[in-house]
């Protein structure tokens, strides 16, 4: 009778996943085994995916119940865990699937040997991604820079396997420990901010096949034309599901081109959807040529580009709390803290504010995200910072400056997102609304608005901020 340990990492559903296929294929008894090792993983994961986690695995644990099987879960190195578990369980093989992370490679190359010393197998499965970041070459021979050439090779190539259904479950052998109960795992927070996390997200496998399913069925056919809006729900919201794989990569891809298929009409907003999975993989790309990607700019130029003082931390602390007096930028940020989510527009937009009005290291906005997303992914931050700085491979170039009034002007135009997010302004008519500090006297006193008192005066003149910056690009040659 042969046993198999699978270990599952961001891979958490029973759907076309390939561990838990193989495993259930191969073995007589199936051992499904979450290792909390925080340890191991750098950059530390914030407080949101940690919520999300817990919320997720508790998902899986039900799931794994109802098909007659158990949830085992540790806390620890994962090498000496997996060592140990593979022991009390008697397994001959260890099933995951990859993470294509830095530190998750080191991790896995600790796994392999504290394995094989103990005569058990490990059997890595390509999981997570549509390509393999670290194959992808162009015509030199070299990794691509450029997201346009990279997506142009590698799209017509991609031909992902169809989604398997989930495996019918070999039971656990009797010799298993009673689990530890998930909070032992410690990913809650202490004081329980999260009640506002619970009212917009439902984590786990079955929300985010109805979540896909709401998508393909109803929004996507109209994606190109509601995306970049976000006072309309234009998007499809997978990032978490995607970042801890409720649901795989290839079931996204193929609901995607089925509708492609069944809703004439519907091709350009498929292609563009497919493309921002293209994004995704980019990034990976990019994080496999830089493993420092998340910390370093690209560009090493950039190292020594002229930040401004802030001392006391109060300008970063007025961007954290959206309390810049910049109504777009500060409903971004309150979105974000509200519901661990933020579009992708205003995350160009508060982004470039950060770093280029307010002239403050994106290494400050790379890790407040990392913290507050519940869709954090280190590729996929660390890319879209270093892009929104100027300082990664395939960059906004420097003096692509967003102004947030004009990006409200022309992606809010009637002041929705902004009238949402920020009550106080709400009062201003859509003509003002972007940029209360303009409005005269009379307008403000009739939206209720006193600047400095009921709403902050903007933190930095937008068109000075603006020069500044361009000058400190300048100077860096
Ligand atoms: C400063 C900054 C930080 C970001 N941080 C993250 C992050 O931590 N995690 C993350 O998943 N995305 C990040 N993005 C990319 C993008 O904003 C989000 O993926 C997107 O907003 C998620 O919403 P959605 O699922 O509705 O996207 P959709 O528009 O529905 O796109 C579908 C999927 O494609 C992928 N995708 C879309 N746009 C991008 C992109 N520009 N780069 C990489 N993948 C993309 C995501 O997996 C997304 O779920 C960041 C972008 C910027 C500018």
């Amino acid at each position: 009778m042969s046993t198999a340990l699978v270990w599952l990492r961001r891979d958490l559903r029973l759907h076309d996943q390939p561990a838990l296929a193989a495993a259930a294929q191969q073995a007589d008894r199936v051992v499904p085994l979450y290792i909390h090792a925080p340890e191991e993983v750098t950059p530390a994961i914030g407080a949101a995916s940690h919520w999300w986690l817990h919320h997720s695995l508790a998902a899986l644990a039900g799931r794994l119940a109802a098909a007659g099987s158990r949830l085992c879960l540790d806390r620890g190195a994962a090498a000496e865990r997996l060592r140990h578990w593979a022991q009390v369980s008697e397994a001959d093989t260890v099933y995951c699937t990859s993470i294509a992370e830095p530190w998750a490679r080191r991790q896995e190359a600790a796994v392999r040997a504290a394995l094989a010393e103990a005569g058990v197998a490990l059997a890595i499965l390509a999981d997570g991604l549509l390509t393999d970041p670290s194959a992808v070459r162009n015509r030199s021979g070299t990794p691509y820079r450029a997201f346009t050439p990279f997506w142009r090779s590698v799209r017509p190539q991609l031909d992902p396997a169809q989604p398997a259904p989930a495996p019918a479950l070999p039971p656990l052998p009797d010799a298993i420990p009673e689990p530890r109960p998930l909070e032992a795992l410690g990913l809650l927070p202490r004081i329980r901010w999260d009640s506002k996390l619970e009212a917009c997200w439902r984590p786990g496998e079955p929300a985010a096949q109805e979540q896909l399913s709401r998508f393909t069925e109803g929004g996507l056919a109209a994606y190109t034309e509601r995306r970049d809006y976000p006072a309309r729900d234009g998007t499809s919201r997978l990032s978490p599901r995607l970042h801890f794989g409720e649901v795989s990569v290839r079931a996204v891809w193929h609901a995607a081109a089925e509708t492609r298929a069944a809703q004439p009409g519907a091709e350009a907003s498929v292609d563009a959807f497919l493309g921002e999975l293209g994004w995704r993989e980019f990034g990976h790309h990019l994080l496999w040529q830089d493993p420092e990607l998340c910390c370093r700019p690209f560009d090493r130029r950039f190292e020594a580009f002229p930040w401004r003082a802030d001392p006391g931390g109060a300008l970063l602390d007025a961007w954290r709390r959206g309390a810049t007096g910049i109504p777009l930028v500060d409903a971004g940020m309150r979105e974000l803290w509200a519901t661990g989510w933020m579009h992708n527009r205003l995350r160009m937009v508060v982004g470039s504010f950060l770093v280029k009005n307010l002239r403050l290291p994106w290494q400050h906005g790379e890790a407040h995200f990392r913290d507050t997303l519940v869709d954090w992914e280190l590729a996929g931050n660390s890319m879209g910072w270093q892009w929104v700085s100027g300082c990664g491979a395939d960059a906004a170039p420097y003096f692509r400056i967003f102004n947030p009034v004009r990006q409200g002007e022309r992606f809010d135009p009637d002041g929705d997102y902004v009238r949402h997010w920020v009550p106080e302004v709400a009062g201003l008519p859509k003509s003002h609304i972007h940029q209360p500090w303009a409005a005269p006297a009379d307008v403000r006193a009739r939206g209720g608005i006193r600047l400095g008192w009921t709403y902050p005066e903007p933190l930095v003149d937008l068109r000075a901020s603006r020069q500044e910056a361009l000058a400190a690009f300048h100077a860096l040659g």
